[in-house]
């Protein structure tokens, strides 16, 4: 059975007072009492107190983004085995952010893949449909060429190591959910678009929902059979609904 994964994307949100009361309201809120995994993404200048405050805690920490190189004159640009090195655990890969503000294609996102992969990190890998191309008919079409890009590059392999998360752009910070039937029906494209290749990798590989998931609508999307938990933006700044989200993912 797959696990649930609740991860929160703080985007370019926060600050050291800021960070520090929402992840202690997250300690003491969540306790013991909940069954799903649960990342916080921050960014980089943050990594180090999310390291120092949940240290001994359930609750694992990741970044936004790494670069696809290792090391070089890149300026500006942070690696996946600086991220390694003091604890990182997951990496959101193709946010359709970055796809959008920063000009990252296919290629690049599946190179990133590789590159947080090969530092035994677990790459976030987003992928999702703009409105234009849902109302033309062609959302699987384009997921489909996302997942592809990251198949050809990396190989099957990849998706026993990674998330997927399924963002349809038109819900990202905009208030518009996907219905939970519009969503199960692309997680469920998601997961057999993986299946031809190998069906066991499909089985196993969690795939997350994101796109204004709230406490109101989370339970019913995390009841889908393809729903294996959120990746959760403006909800995540806000102690009370990132813990109902995380209970709800039960
Ligand atoms: C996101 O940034 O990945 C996201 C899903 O944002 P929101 O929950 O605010 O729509």
């Amino acid at each position: 059975m797959r696990r649930k994964f609740v991860a929160g994307n703080w985007k370019m949100h926060g600050s050291l007072a800021a960070n520090e009361a929402l992840l202690r309201a997250l300690l003491a809120g969540l306790g013991n009492g909940y069954a799903a995994e649960v990342c916080v993404c921050a960014p980089f200048p943050y990594l180090a107190q999310c390291a120092s405050l949940l240290a001994g805690s359930r609750i694992a920490w990741g970044a936004q983004n790494a670069s696809q190189h290792d090391h070089g004159a890149y300026t500006g640009e942070v690696s996946a085995a600086m991220l390694r090195e003091f604890g990182c655990r997951h990496v959101i890969v193709g946010h359709s952010e970055r796809r959008a503000l920063y000009g990252e294609a296919d290629g690049l996102v599946a190179e990133k893949v590789s590159a947080v992969l090969a530092q035994s990190l677990v790459p976030i890998l987003c992928v999702g449909e703009r409105l234009e191309e849902r109302e033309s008919g062609v959302a699987e079409q384009v997921i489909g060429h996302q997942l592809d890009a990251v198949l050809s590059h990396c190989g099957i392999g990849a998706f026993a190591g990674l998330v997927v998360a399924y963002e349809p752009v038109w819900a990202i910070g905009t208030g518009r959910t996907a219905t939970p039937e519009q969503a199960q029906a692309v997680h469920a494209f998601i997961r057999g678009r993986i299946a031809a290749h190998d069906a066991a990798i499909a089985q196993a590989l969690v795939i997350q929902y994101g796109g204004s998931v709230k406490p109101g609508n989370a339970a019913q999307l995390f009841a889908q059979p393809d729903i294996d938990g959120g990746l959760i933006g403006g909800a995540s700044l806000v102690a009370e609904d990132f813990i109902e989200i995380v209970r709800a993912a039960a």
